[in-house]
């Protein structure tokens, strides 16, 4: 997505979307070219670092909301990737929901209010340098990041997902009728309507003059109306995919390869003329070692295939990940995504009984894509 890593914080990992540069300038530029309005007196350039400066001050805010969130999820033991700051702010990218809708509330309402708290600390020491009668420029950029920060809490309480209001919508659903796929389908729901009416705002903004600002709006209106259509369709498809067990979708007695042959003569017997990508390695005895693929044979240069062993360029087992046939479907593929994996052994006591790769996996997404009216869900 072209976001560049910029550190951690609090031990998350924290990366900075080029399009940042974008609401930089555009907050640089709306601060420099009103303070002289509001404070006249000064040199140009100097209203131009005070804007700067606020703009910077209110990407930090941006940071502390974004945090904040991330902060209560890893407390309620959902797993944080990593925060991104961009064009709308910040994303926190979560692995999963929360296991209650206490918890869930709890982080997304976390986010606004730290925004709303930032608004009374900066209008409290914007107040506080009127009075004692410091820098009026100073307190104006203070005036206006306590004005944004109320903005930017106010407006993300709005109850429409992917908003946080619209997390607090789909705490609210949940607790109410104890189902959080309904909740979620109900809070991206509600998210559309709140797009259709931004967008519509913006067009009126757009056509009384006020070009920058509608056009923004307008922008902003179809984020969230493509953003909760896919959180609708994600929400849809798991409830329908919450009955399908990781043995109806496995590909079952999966071939396996010997250890100790070469890759050599492992591309001669096995992969030509096979249609399967992924082998599990099995020792002398048939235990299970590791998993070997398309892409570790790639790392073989072709003149060392000869005297490469299977063993040596396998997966071992320990980094594979691994599913029992009776999981559901839906809690592997959220596995997979938190190990980066595309592909899982299925074993239970007797052993290895299957292998699930990711084209299986996406084949079934797609076709309960297509099927997505819940109720036609086939039953396992
Ligand atoms: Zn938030």
């Amino acid at each position: 997505m072209g976001s560049i890593p910029i550190g951690r914080i609090a031990g998350f990992p924290i990366a900075v979307n080029w399009s940042v540069l974008v609401i930089l300038w555009l907050f640089t530029w709306s601060l420099a070219s009103t303070l002289p309005d509001a404070e006249p007196g000064y040199p140009t350039a100097l209203y131009w670092v005070a804007g700067a400066c606020g703009a910077l001050i209110l990407l930090a805010s941006l940071l502390a909301h974004e945090l904040t969130h991330a902060i209560l999820a890893r407390r309620a033991g959902v797993r944080v990737f990593d925060v991104t700051l961009w064009l709308f702010g910040g994303v926190t990218r979560l692995g999963g929901d929360a296991k209650t809708p206490k918890e869930a509330f709890r982080i997304a309402v976390s986010g606004p209010l730290t925004s709303l708290m930032l608004a009374a600390v900066f209008g409290a020491a914007a107040y506080g340098l009127d009075s004692v009668g410091a820098e009026p420029l100073v307190a104006a950029v203070g005036w206006w990041l306590a004005a944004v920060n109320l903005l930017l809490g106010l407006f993300n309480l709005l109850p429409g997902a992917p908003l946080d209001g619209g997390r607090v919508l789909k705490a609210y659903l949940w607790r109410r009728h104890g189902d959080p796929v309904r909740a979620g389908v109900g809070a991206a729901r509600a998210g559309r309507i709140l797009a259709f009416v931004l967008i519509g705002l913006g067009l009126l903004q757009f056509l009384t003059g006020s070009v920058v600002g509608g056009v923004w709006l307008a922008f902003l209106g179809w984020f969230i109306f493509a953003a909760s259509r896919e959180e609708e369709t994600q929400a849809v498809t798991q409830q329908a995919l919450a009955r399908v067990r990781v043995g109806d979708v496995m590909t079952a007695h999966p071939h396996t390869a010997p250890a100790d042959i070469t890759v050599e003569d492992f591309i001669h017997r096995y992969l030509l003329g096979d249609r399967h990508s992924a082998y599990p390695v099995a020792d002398r005895d048939g235990t299970i070692i590791g998993l070997i693929t398309l892409v570790q044979l790639r790392g073989v240069e072709p003149g060392r295939r000869a005297d490469t062993l299977v063993r040596e360029v396998a997966i071992p087992l320990p980094e594979v990940p691994t599913a029992a046939p009776d999981e559901p479907v839906t809690v592997l593929l959220e596995r997979l995504r938190s190990q980066a994996g595309d592909r899982a052994l299925v074993a239970d006591s007797s052993g290895l009984v299957g292998i699930v790769t990711a084209r299986d996996l996406s084949r079934l997404l797609e076709v309960y894509r297509i099927a997505s009216a819940p109720s036609q869900a086939p039953h396992h």
